[in-house]
């Protein structure tokens, strides 16, 4: 099945399919936000978890401001 998920941490709108293809030799795979790295799920698949994002994510992350005043 094919789900959308707005990342909490960056809010890109992304695409993943969670379903598994065959039965048995399922592992836990973290599908993981590619704009921010944030862990959106954990899908128990024998997939590779493949994310894709639809839309980018307006919020900013502000790596480089840290310590500045
Ligand atoms: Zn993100």
């Amino acid at each position: 099945m094919v789900r959308r998920e707005k990342c909490p941490s960056c809010g890109a709108l992304c695409e993943y399919d969670d379903r598994s293809v065959w039965e048995g030799n399922r592992e836990r795979e973290e599908f993981k936000c590619p704009e921010c790295g944030y862990v959106l799920d954990v899908v128990f698949t024998d997939q590779l978890p493949h994310v894709r994002v639809i839309e980018k994510g307006t919020k900013k992350q502000n790596k480089e401001s840290v310590g500045n005043e």
